[in-house]
């Protein structure tokens, strides 16, 4: 009789709707020791400025997960062949309520993976989980971006507070871990109550595609445009699921019309082959706002693009 505790056991192979939903069935490691790329969860959404839920999205993407088998139908490569992925848990706060202890333990958490050479991998959580994982990867030097989303998150202070999810890509500049020369944000639409984001990005020399030009420009250019930007310097890929249009992705807590669709969101992401990748996440998968569980399988899906990408560069070093 088999048994599923035998050292044969393949849970790529298994039923998906079988065993515990770890990211993409992937085996879960309690250290970062012999991995090269480690899957995360940061389930935190206490920097949300409109409709919270996305505290439940790893758990959601999680599920959602399963249904990703191994072959990329494109390039015929499986990430798993090439790497060694593994899903690490959740990072786990003691203070959930503060957020500048947030930052800090999101930090001291990446910080013990990047130590290892691992390259992570997060699932939101709201987009202001991002701060504390560029501040680690770019400390030694500053990192470029490619970023997508209908927000920069270059805003300032709200309510009195810094940390919240429209500000991580502002703070990550002021602190020196972030290259806005080697910045791209993708994307961008919808009303604001003041320019101060805008106005910070392009001050700040960021390379803002605002979502009619990026109509205009088709998706090829963009890729080409977002290629030069970034170099071939250590670059971080942040993917915000509402730079999509909520025909896609509604399951987001600032959802703004006239977006991406996922066709072009595969493509851009395919289009990144090849660059110095130092690490991703897709973040604002809101489970509660998500009726159809639509956006939670979008997600998942963006994450394993992203992740093909990243066992790509395993595969060069
Ligand atoms: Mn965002
Ligand atoms: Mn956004």
């Amino acid at each position: 009789m088999s048994n599923s505790k035998s050292p044969t056991f393949d849970p790529k192979m298994a039923p998906r709707f079988s065993e515990i939903a770890t990211f993409m069935r992937c085996p879960l490691a309690e250290s970062p020791e012999d991995v090269d790329i480690a899957m995360i969860g940061i389930p935190y959404d206490g920097g949300v400025t409109n409709r919270p839920g996305a505290r439940h999205g790893p758990r959601e993407i999680r599920n959602s997960s399963s249904l990703i088998r191994k072959y990329h139908h494109v390039t015929r490569l499986s990430p798993f062949d090439m790497a060694r992925v593994c899903d690490m848990g959740d990072v786990r706060f003691s203070s959930m309520f503060d957020p500048a202890v947030v930052v800090e333990e999101i930090e001291a958490f990446m910080k013990m993976v990047v130590d290892t050479g691992a390259i992570p991998l997060s699932a939101g959580g709201d987009h202001s989980i991002t701060y504390p994982i560029l501040k680690v990867l770019g400390q030694a030097k500053p990192v470029g971006l490619i970023h997508i989303d209908a927000h920069t998150d270059t805003w300032g202070p709200f309510q009195g507070c810094k940390f919240h999810h429209g500000a991580p890509f502002r703070l990550a500049v002021e602190d020196g871990v972030l290259d806005p020369k080697r910045t791209v944000q993708i994307g961008i639409r919808g009303s604001q109550g003041i320019t101060d984001g805008w106005d910070f990005s392009e001050q700040s020399g960021m390379r803002v595609i605002f979502m009619e030009e990026f109509t205009r420009m088709g998706v090829d250019a963009v890729i080409a445009e977002a290629r030069r930007v970034v170099g071939d310097g250590p670059t971080y890929v942040s993917f915000d699921v509402d730079g999509l249009d909520p025909v896609y992705a509604p399951g987001t807590g600032t959802p703004e019309i006239g977006g991406i669709t996922t066709i072009e969101a595969q493509a851009l992401l395919r289009g990144l082959s090849g660059l110095n990748l130092v690490g991703g996440d897709v973040v604002e998968v809101s489970p509660p706002f998500d009726q159809t569980g639509n956006t939670a399988l979008v997600g998942a899906t963006l994450m394993f693009e992203i992740l093909c990408l990243l066992a790509e560069c395993i595969g060069q070093r």
